[in-house]
């Protein structure tokens, strides 16, 4: 076929098709992205309809999606008139009858049904006033040998309102891919070398595209899965490697070059603690990545409470010995404050000058602060996203240190690079744990550095589950961890849908709280989001200085806060939480030295997911274990920070079902770009190639969107 010319088969456009009409391409292009074959052939079922399984009318129960009977149809019954009109008859096997409806294509309808023969029947259907019925039943002559030829796995395509009225249903679509198929079938060629066709047990591309669409079988449709998320991983995963590659060789940065006076002194003198050996390990990784020219990206992944800030003060400490300044950027006020709260005493201790800016600074403060950014004097700022403003500017950025980076935009780290003539070194601090094979597929572009160790005596954050029926008891144990002067925070959930009656639960309970614990005795802090900025600092101080012994919050104290005094996490309604949100909000006790206790409350129905997710939190403290769990749960297109990346655009994968295969991928990535780190050799050109044709495709949707 001539046009194949130039072009894979899989790159030739959809209005090739012959008897596609322009108009219909127009629509898949608009409604789903297909421009070519290859993007129509990657329009996977999203599930497929079992048609060797024939029901029973008495079996017909109302969760089922689809049955197929075998019987005959009697009493045929048009009702009503012109617009209502509508056509009933009965069907009947050994079992009972069910009815049937038709409020289209009666005459049609009508036509084809005779009685006195057995049809094979396929449709949902749907209990009316007690009684089940089919509407719009798919019908044909039965026979028994027609069922035994008939293909069995029937996929089910999905198809917006629109496509479906130009006749591009599941139908439409399975024949479509069909005549797609048929067409290029014989052209599609190998992405990766035979070698690794056998040695991952790979069925042939091509016959993976038509099982995929019409699978004769189970077994052929896993085959079929199997090689075609191995091509999505596998790909996904090389593409990611060698960007990391090109980062590392390209991007030019400041070395550091030597460990001073500054880093020495301050490890030596005025450490306040041992480091862990995670921690260790961690600023080793830092140290060996800045002493390169070339621009540090790295992600440090560690639970809460794993002491991520003392190794970000380290590595900033190694930018200012090498002449540069650092700076350290939280996504809220209160988060700033707190890091800066906890820096500056280190800073001052070796003589660093250390400052903050927020949204809320003075002018002139920040004057001063502007005027000494400039000058070099200041060596480190604290601060929010104030720091990203062009009136800051610095003699000379070297260091960039993120707190939580799902919060800020690849624009916003666009606009950080920009402060220095050569883009400053980013550590990037993320309190919220995914397993390492989503880490290096969700931000595959950086480097990762783990920290799994929490410092030494912590003792475990004692958790356990209460109805509501138990709050007495719950509170009597508040009681009593108040008497021995501990402090408590007591959080509710707050989302927009349900604010109003959210808030008003939030003020019940402090009330209730207040009554339990009345003044003068005890005091009682209460901090939402209504609250005018001041007043919340005001009442959050009120709790941190002790004034207070209980605090009651929406999750505002979700992350940052650090008062190791509070040993008890009380949660309202958890069920209505994210568990990576539950386990966040346990890490707000468990900081100091004593026993602490996180009291999950909820209602006494659960969902199954809710139970999971509490149960959970019962079983473990570990954050990698736990973003594991909600991963299985919420699946990964609910992480923070991944949609953004866009390197989850998976069609068929899901990294955490297929996570053996992911990691199977990512091993064969690494060991092809170890001997063959460009593609170069013979043996690897199919690759080459390949990835060629993804970045075309990279570039054309660019050039599209
Ligand atoms: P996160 O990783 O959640 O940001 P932080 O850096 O806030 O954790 O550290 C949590 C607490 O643990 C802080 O009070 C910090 O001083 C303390 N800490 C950090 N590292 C150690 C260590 N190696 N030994 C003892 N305490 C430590
Ligand atoms: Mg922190």
């Amino acid at each position: 076929m001539h046009f194949f010319c130039n072009v894979s088969a899989l790159e030739t456009s959809i209005t090739q098709i012959p008897g596609l009409l322009p108009r219909k391409a127009a629509l898949l292009l608009k409604e789903c992205n297909i421009a070519t074959i290859g993007d129509l052939l990657q329009w996977y079922p999203f599930r497929y309809i079992d048609r060797t399984r024939i029901f029973t009318v008495k079996e017909i129960v109302e969760e089922l999606p689809y049955v197929q009977l075998i019987g005959r149809i009697e009493k045929v019954e048009i009702k009503g008139k012109e617009r209502t009109q509508r056509m009933t008859a009965q069907f009947r096997d050994q079992t009972g009858t069910i009815e049937l409806v038709w409020f289209q294509g009666i005459n049609y309808a009508r036509e084809k049904i005779k009685p006195g023969v057995d049809f094979l029947l396929f449709g949902k259907p749907t209990l009316f006033n007690g009684t089940y019925n089919i509407a719009h039943p798919e019908l044909e002559l039965f026979s028994p040998e027609k069922l035994a030829t008939a293909s069995t796995l029937q996929p089910v395509y999905s198809s917006s309102e629109a496509m479906k009225r130009n006749w591009l249903d599941t139908k439409g679509m399975a024949n479509l891919i069909r005549q797609a198929l048929n067409m290029v079938s014989a052209q599609i060629k190998e992405t990766v070398p035979d070698e690794i066709i056998q040695q991952m047990q790979l069925i042939p591309l091509n016959i993976a595209y038509h099982w995929i669409h019409a699978p004769g079988n189970a077994q052929e449709l896993m085959f079929a899965e199997r090689r075609l998320k191995f091509e999505e991983l596998f790909f996904l995963q090389l593409k990611l490697l060698l960007q990391n590659r090109i980062n590392k060789t390209s991007i030019k940065g400041f070395p550091f070059e030597k460990i001073g006076e500054v880093f020495n002194g301050f490890y030596k003198n005025h450490l306040p603690f041992e480091l862990t050996n995670a921690q260790k390990r961690v600023v080793k990784e830092i140290r060996a990545d800045v002493a390169k020219p070339i621009q540090m990206n790295r992600l440090v992944q560690g639970d809460v409470g794993s002491g991520k800030t003392i190794v970000a003060f380290l590595s900033m400490l190694i930018a200012i010995d090498n002449g540069f300044q650092a700076c350290l950027m939280a996504p809220t006020e209160i988060l700033a404050q707190q890091h800066f709260a906890s820096l500056q005493p280190l800073a001052e201790a070796i003589g660093v000058k250390i400052s903050i800016l927020t949204g809320s600074s003075k002018k002139k403060a920040r004057d001063i602060l502007h005027a000494d950014l400039v000058s070099g004097e200041l060596q480190i700022l604290v601060g929010t996203h104030a720091l990203l403003e062009d009136k800051v500017v610095f003699k000379n950025l070297g260091f960039v240190v993120i707190d939580e980076q799902h919060r800020f935009g690849v624009a916003q780290r666009a606009k950080l690079w920009a402060k220095n003539v050569l883009p400053p070194h980013v550590l990037i601090m993320s309190a919220t744990p995914i397993p390492r094979t989503l880490a290096m597929t969700a931000y595959g572009d950086l480097d990762i550095s783990i920290i799994d160790e929490l410092p030494p005596g912590r003792k475990p954050i004692f958790t356990k589950h209460h109805f509501e029926k138990d709050r007495p008891r719950v509170l009597e144990f508040v009681k009593s961890q108040v008497e021995i002067g501990r402090q408590v925070y007591v959080v509710y959930p707050l989302i927009e849908e349900s604010e109003q009656l959210d808030y008003k639960n939030l003020m019940n309970g402090y009330e209730h709280l207040v009554a339990w614990f009345p003044p003068p005795k005890y005091h009682v802090s209460v901090v939402h989001g209504k609250l005018k900025p001041a007043d919340k600092e005001f009442e959050m101080q009120r709790f941190v200085k002790h004034q207070t012994q209980i605090m009651v919050a929406t999750t505002v104290i979700e992350v940052g806060v650090n008062v190791s005094n509070a040993s008890v996490m009380i949660i309202e309604s958890a069920e209505r939480f994210g568990l990576s949100q539950l386990h966040q909000l346990r890490g707000r006790v468990g900081r100091g030295a004593d026993q602490s206790y996180c009291l999950l409350l909820t209602s006494f129905k659960l969902s199954k997911e809710a139970r999971r997710r509490i149960e959970t939190m019962e079983e473990t403290t570990d954050g990698f274990r736990i973003a594991e769990v909600d991963l299985e749960l919420r699946g990964p297109g609910d992480l923070q920070g991944t949609q953004q990346s866009g390197t989850l655009d998976l069609k068929l994968s899901d990294i955490v079902k297929d996570n053996k295969l992911l990691i199977e991928s990512r091993h064969l990535a690494e060991r092809i770009l170890q001997d063959d780190a460009q593609l170069e050799q013979p043996y690897n050109i199919r690759l080459k190639l390949r990835l060629k044709e993804l970045e075309k495709k990279m570039m054309n949707w660019g050039r599209i969107s």
